[in-house]
């Protein structure tokens, strides 16, 4: 399945915010409400905090909500913002606006990098690719289970994801990159886009 996600991340140097504790990954879609809305609060460490019900504009302990989105999986949410400190990209949002993956969604000097977690997933192949090689090994894709690289590009075979050293199941997904975006598959979860790594805080130098 595949998430909407909130990735805290850390602000340009100068600002002072940095990332205290471990990677802060605040998964959307899975704290939809039935309506498919998540209320976003601050949380008493300067997380955000989904709030996964109730037509309420507080947390139960009385933080106001700061945003409120609409997601799919896997698809950009709506974002209708509720506080006047909320910007996406650096700029303040009209009421209601896109969120998509890529965007940095900031609440004062807090920042958080808007991605998909792609979790790979066997599937059939789609019917108008079905009778296309697998790049891997050339034998038509609707031979087995597939799974397409998380840039949206080729599908390769992936017949048995739970025995990926198998020599005779077609697990081509697993033995080469994507041709496309050179991205080595693993079956782990993967960012999309990946932060990069001054995001995350690994190397808080810009070089000039
Ligand atoms: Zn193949
Ligand atoms: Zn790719």
């Amino acid at each position: 399945m595949n998430q909407l996600c909130l990735l805290q991340v850390v602000g340009a140097v100068g600002t002072g915010a940095r990332q205290e504790s471990g990677v802060s990954l605040v998964r959307l879609s899975a704290a939809r409400d039935g309506a498919g809305t998540v209320r976003l609060c601050m949380d008493a460490d300067g997380g955000l905090l989904p709030l996964v019900a109730g037509e309420s504009l507080k947390s139960a302990d009385g933080k106001p909500v700061l945003a409120e989105l609409k997601c799919h999986d896997g698809s950009p949410g709506w974002l209708v913002s509720r506080s006047s400190l909320l910007a996406v990209n650096g700029i303040r949002p009209l009421w209601l606006g896109r969120l998509e993956p890529g965007d940095l969604f900031s609440y004062g000097s807090r920042h958080w990098l808007v991605v998909i977690e792609w979790t790979p997933e066997a599937q059939p192949a789609p019917p108008h690719l079905a009778e296309r090689p697998c790049p891997v090994c050339g034998a038509a894709l609707g031979l087995a289970p597939t799974c397409q690289c998380p840039c949206g590009g080729p599908y390769f075979h992936l017949e048995n994801p739970t025995a990926p050293d198998d020599p005779k199941a077609l697990n081509c997904y697993l033995r080469a990159p994507c041709g496309s975006c050179h991205l080595e598959h693993t079956l782990e979860p993967t960012l999309v886009p990946e932060p990069h790594e001054k995001l995350l805080g690994q190397e808080l130098a810009w070089s000039t």
